[in-house]
């Protein structure tokens, strides 16, 4: 590893020194870390995850129109298929156990994280018991005041809201989502930045949208009613192509899309904001890139749901069988793993929807 990559991948994870350096767990995460560093990338890791993706739920309040989960307009490829039930904290407990050098933990789910009802005392063992870095995301629109003020009282770290729309009707075109519901979006997003600010409190509130080619020119509006809201960061995503009817009629933004790609290179980050991550455009032909950089999910991180169902990657659902960590000694090194690192370390897409994920070209 040349010092430059090295610095980069320190630099991306200063952050997250605090929780690496944690003396907890004996420094296994400290020397994890000194392994990652040393040894190149290869099918068989010689190091475990950094990152735990937990899959607490596959239920949800919505049915977005991009979802590829949930979604009632979805071809089935990517649907979840095979419901798993919510997690408890005993099994999130037995689950963190596989994996003690882990230390950024995500709370996800094939759906609305915040429908767990065990969520606020996951975040609170995961927090006072295990020193996590801990982040999760919602679509807003159906918590409580009594949620708002556990998640602001609860020691979060980061929460990504998706916001999708700086009206109804845009809201509507990408979730599918009710004005009502919009409103109480907006609403609930008010109320955590308030309460966030009357009690000093760090939790990061990150603002998601969604970019495709028919609504890419409003990114600059979003960005003003985002701050407006209190939005510490905004990320826009390029859509998946998750084969929906959305997907079909609202296309992603390509590199080939010059007037496109020129409006989003002119958009600078204002100061109100911490953080501002730009839609990256897909090479219309990804297979053929020149230049390829790999993804680097499947070499740093796993998502395991309820049932024990682990998932090399945070697109796919966890419905098709990776490995079960209640059945199999080695997850991180079994067959699918090194299937999925051999294809990305020699230039080939593991899966089709590679093609339409920011992750790629990421780089290890
Ligand atoms: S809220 Fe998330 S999981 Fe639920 S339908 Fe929408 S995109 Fe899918
Ligand atoms: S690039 Fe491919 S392997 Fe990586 S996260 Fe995206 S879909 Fe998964």
């Amino acid at each position: 590893m040349t010092n430059k990559t090295f610095l980069k991948k320190v630099q991306r994870n200063s952050h997250l020194l605090p929780y690496i350096l944690s003396p907890r767990n004996n420094f296994s995460r400290l020397i994890n870390e000194i392994k990652i560093l040393r040894h190149a990338n290869s099918p068989i890791l010689k190091y475990r995850p950094r990152k735990l993706s937990i899959y607490i739920t596959s239920r949800c309040n919505l049915s977005c129109n991009m979802c590829g989960y949930q979604s009632t307009h979805s071809s089935g490829e990517f649907r979840t298929t095979s419901r798993y039930p919510d997690m408890d904290l005993e099994k999130f407990k037995h689950i963190l156990s596989f994996f003690p050098e882990a230390y950024s933990l995500t709370l996800t789910g094939e759906g609305e994280p915040f429908l767990n009802k065990d969520i606020f005392r996951m975040i609170d063992y995961a927090k006072n018991d295990r020193h996590y870095h801990i982040d999760t995301s919602t679509n807003g629109c159906n918590l409580t005041n009594r949620q708002i003020q556990d998640l602001v009282d609860s020691k979060l770290d980061a929460l990504q809201i998706s916001l999708d729309g700086t009206c109804p009707a845009e809201y509507k075109h990408v979730r599918g989502g009710t004005e009502q519901q919009f409103k109480n979006l907006v609403s609930n997003i008010k109320l955590i930045h308030s309460l966030k600010n009357s009690q000093k409190i760090l939790l990061q509130i990150n603002l998601s949208f969604i970019i495709t080619m028919t609504n890419y020119q409003n990114i600059p509006r979003m960005i003003d009613f985002a701050i407006e809201l209190g939005a510490d960061g905004i990320h826009f995503q390029n859509v998946v192509d998750f084969h929906t009817e959305f997907a079909k009629n609202n296309r992603p933004l390509l590199t080939t899309d010059t007037d496109a790609i020129n409006f989003i290179d002119s958009i600078r980050k204002p100061p109100a904001l911490k953080r501002l991550i730009l839609p990256l455009p897909y090479h219309p032909n990804y297979g053929n890139v020149k230049h390829f950089v790999p993804c680097p999910h499947p070499f740093a991180s796993i998502g395991i749901n309820t049932n024990g169902n682990i998932n090399p990657c945070f697109q796919i659902n966890t419905n098709e069988c990776f490995g079960n960590i209640f059945t199999e000694l080695d997850t991180w090194n079994n067959g699918s793993f090194q299937h999925i690192r051999e294809n990305l370390l020699h230039g080939r897409m593991p899966f089709q929807l590679c093609a339409t994920c920011p992750a790629f070209g990421e780089g290890i």
